[in-house]
């Protein structure tokens, strides 16, 4: 059974925003995930998503991704800088930044700031994405 407690001491190597402004992360025990924004702002875990569960799904509807702006892709290490625009504010990722030494806090188009995805959780989504684990199985 897969749960968060698997993974205990992961990190992110590497992340970097997508031509799309979705977050690929390359994970330290191996694994690579591209989160896509969309899947990202519907399993935000503040207790005010998480209060609206089930229906935060149908709030947030994906939209096709703008074109890839010419150029190379901005380095997320940097936690900063411009990024690619998107036509839906609610999954607009305005900024990731650092929180500690264990997660990350996405802020969206619409303002929403008081998600905070820690490594562990991002690493869980990653098999949620792969179809190999449920949010149920998320204690
Ligand atoms: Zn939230």
């Amino acid at each position: 059974m897969k749960s968060s407690q698997q993974f205990p001491d992961i990190e992110p190597d590497g992340l970097e925003w997508t031509s799309a402004s979705d977050i690929t992360i390359a994970w330290n025990d191996g694994s690579r995930f591209t989160y896509r924004r969309a899947f990202l702002r519907e399993h935000c875990p503040c207790a005010t998503c998480r209060g609206t569960h089930g229906s935060t799904a149908t709030l947030v509807k994906e939209v096709a991704p703008p074109p890839p702006p010419p150029g190379k892709k901005a380095s997320f290490a940097i936690m900063s800088g411009p990024k690619p625009p998107s036509r839906d504010v609610a999954t607009t990722l305005t900024s990731a930044d650092p929180v500690g030494a264990y997660a990350m806090r996405l802020s969206w188009g619409d303002g929403h700031t008081s998600g905070i995805y820690s490594w562990r959780y991002l690493r869980f989504l990653g098999e949620v994405m792969e179809g190999r684990a449920t949010l149920g199985e998320l204690e």
